[in-house]
């Protein structure tokens, strides 16, 4: 994906030389603007040991993307490594009087804590580290996501922050994806992290009650539950965990559902389904019946995009990646036809203020009976919450959408009867209370077109 604030740094580096150094790509699924795109640096690795940088980046490449929930979503990201090297091998350890001259002056022992290594040494402050870091990355990979940076070193040391950095022995690979966790997944230590970092976050929490508590729809399911932190020192007591067996807590463990959930929800933030479709746009005469209309997807592993295509106001088809039509589908002057395309994972079980990303393309057919003039077409994306759920009285739709749509919801009971519709804005507020009982599904248009289905449930 592009940054933002790529211009900045851009900026920053003319000022400074530009550091320029080989890339080489460990994994590309697709383009770098339509990925997430993780860069591993290199830091205490002589010129001479940049093959074996390389074949640690592919090391630790084939192990996280084994890993669910990126074993799932691997195709959303693509890995680069950039050879960065080193006057010396390893990196600093104080206590031992071990200096050595690396490229990014990682150090063990960082703020007087044996295994915490970071980069930050005596007479250097982590600040001027970063910016050198900043600078590499936005001269050799501008694309980049988040940079990780794998310090040639057996021994055990890691560190999260702006930039995960990981020894590359035994247990490295894991320390990575826990500090990339933190870093581009917002999670927190399922150890007690001290009272400074304890705050409310997708795997920490102040609510004791299960039924209340942010990860309830996975109480009782893999061994969720709400599991006070334990410390030596500290408010560790106030703060609850979902489980007890994560690697946001143990190096050795996998990522537990709840952490599995905020990682897909972030992926689904930063990252389209929808890689490519045809036509973007075209003319097209009478003879060129039947037209094709496709979409290429970016499909997790295993698929579980789910697709709606909708003809003039009525579903057509369901979970193709392609349809045709011909003149018979169409109507004398203006057709919509849209694919609305969600992600039905089950690993995704956020209902209570549930967030839907739906991802759509509209084409607009101009059609008369001498043939077809043109065919355009427009991409849009929808971020709907749905909340609370259940509930007895109100339920509240919050909507953000690329371009100006008009919405609407229709309620429909278990038996198919539309109980209930309502225009909906952005922000919208709809009353049930008058409403029996039972299970209903949502189901949300813009413009028109379906959009998204969810179930509710009246209390
Ligand atoms: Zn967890």
């Amino acid at each position: 994906m592009k940054k933002a604030v790529i211009h900045l740094f851009l900026i920053l580096t003319n000022i400074i030389n530009a550091q320029i150094f080989d890339v080489e790509a460990i994994k590309i699924t697709g383009d770098d603007d339509k990925r997430i795109n993780l860069v591993i640096l290199s830091e205490g690795y002589q010129e001479s040991e940049l093959s074996n940088f390389i074949s640690d980046a592919q090391t630790f490449t084939s192990t996280m993307f084994a890993e669910p929930p990126f074993s799932n979503y691997s195709n959303y990201f693509n890995v680069y490594a950039i050879k960065v090297p080193s006057n010396e091998s390893g990196a600093d350890r104080p206590s031992t009087n071990t200096y050595v001259d690396t490229y990014f002056n990682a150090t063990y022992e960082a703020f007087g804590k044996e295994y915490l290594l970071y980069y930050e040494v005596d007479g250097y402050s982590a600040n001027n580290t970063e910016a050198k870091i900043f600078s590499v990355l936005a001269d050799n990979t501008p694309n980049y996501d988040v940079g990780l940076i794998l310090v040639n070193s057996p021994d055990y040391g890691g560190s999260g922050g702006s930039f995960p950095m990981a020894y590359n022995g035994d247990w490295g690979n894991n320390v990575i994806m826990h500090e990339i966790g933190h870093s581009l997944f917002d999670l927190k230590d399922e150890y007690y992290p001290g009272d400074e970092l304890a705050a409310e976050a997708i795997n920490m929490t102040q609510e004791t009650n299960p039924t209340l508590v942010k990860w309830k729809n996975w109480i009782n399911t893999n061994n969720v539950g709400v599991y006070q932190y334990t410390c030596d020192t500290g408010n560790c007591a106030d703060w609850y965990k979902p489980h007890q067996n994560c690697i946001m807590e143990k190096i050795d463990k996998g990522f537990c559902s709840v952490c599995k959930e905020g990682i897909i929800a972030k992926i689904h933030e930063l990252v389209s389904p929808i890689d490519s479709y045809t036509p973007i746009s075209s003319t097209v005469e009478v003879s060129n019946f039947p037209i094709d209309f496709s979409l290429n997807l970016i499909k997790p592993n295993p698929n579980t995009l789910v697709s709606v295509w909708t003809l003039n106001n009525s579903v057509f088809a369901n979970n193709l990646d392609e349809i045709s039509l011909n003149e018979t589908n169409l109507a004398e002057g203006e057709n919509t036809l849209t694919a609305a395309i969600t992600d039905n994972t089950s690993l995704v079980r956020i209902n209570n203020y549930e967030t839907i990303n739906v991802h759509t393309i509209t084409w607009t057919i101009n059609y008369a009976s001498l043939g077809i003039e043109d065919i355009s077409s427009k991409e849009n994306s929808f971020k709907i919450k749905m909340f609370p759920n259940p509930t007895s009285t109100f339920l509240n739709f919050k909507i953000e959408s690329e371009n100006q749509s008009n919405f609407k919801v229709d309620l429909v009971s278990i038996d198919g009867k539309k109980v209930k519709t309502a225009t909906i804005n952005t922000i919208s507020k709809i009353n049930i209370s008058q409403l029996n009982s039972g299970i209903y599904l949502a189901n949300i248009y813009a413009n028109n077109v379906l959009i998204a289905t969810k179930k509710v449930v009246k209390l």
